[in-house]
């Protein structure tokens, strides 16, 4: 069994969750509250993976006019990143503004490269932005780098 992937524990991991029970809980609620802070300006969200975050970004932005693109967590195993998506995909799938069609982490990895856990999102019309919310995000770049294994 691997031991937990938080450099800084020494604990085993879980099966399939590449943490152990606290780290992997500590990381979704991180992150979940990083979406939901996302979910509250965003008119639609979508919670992906990609080796190239830019390039994703113009993709969204063509295809659906999803302009805004963070990353959420990166790793070189592949599978961590998977697993990562899929719960995350989970934790949201309720939510009435999350455009992914499936709970399932699609196929298409490129396991020889670094690979990322992203939220793409596109704003709500300004007026109904809270303006606090608004400074936060738009204080950044496109996309920055927030956590990673
Ligand atoms: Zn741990």
């Amino acid at each position: 069994m691997p031991r937990c992937k938080d450099k800084r524990c020494s604990r085993w991991a879980r099966p399939n969750h590449f943490y152990c029970y606290d780290c992997w809980g500590a990381l979704m609620d991180r992150l979940c509250a990083r979406i939901d802070r996302i979910e509250n300006v965003a008119d639609e969200i979508y919670i992906g993976r990609t080796c190239d975050p830019d390039s994703r970004r113009d993709e969204h932005f063509e295809d659906t006019g999803r302009s805004n693109l963070i990353v959420l967590h990166w790793s070189d195993d592949i599978d961590e990143v998977c697993a990562i998506e899929e719960a995350l995909i989970r934790e949201f799938a309720q939510s009435p503004k999350i455009a992914n069609a499936t709970d399932e982490s699609l196929g298409g990895g490129r396991t020889e490269l670094r690979n990322y856990v992203y939220v793409s999102w596109r704003h709500q019309p300004r007026r109904a932005v809270r303006s606090s919310s608004v400074r936060y995000l738009q204080g950044g770049r496109w996309w920055t780098w927030s956590s990673g294994g």
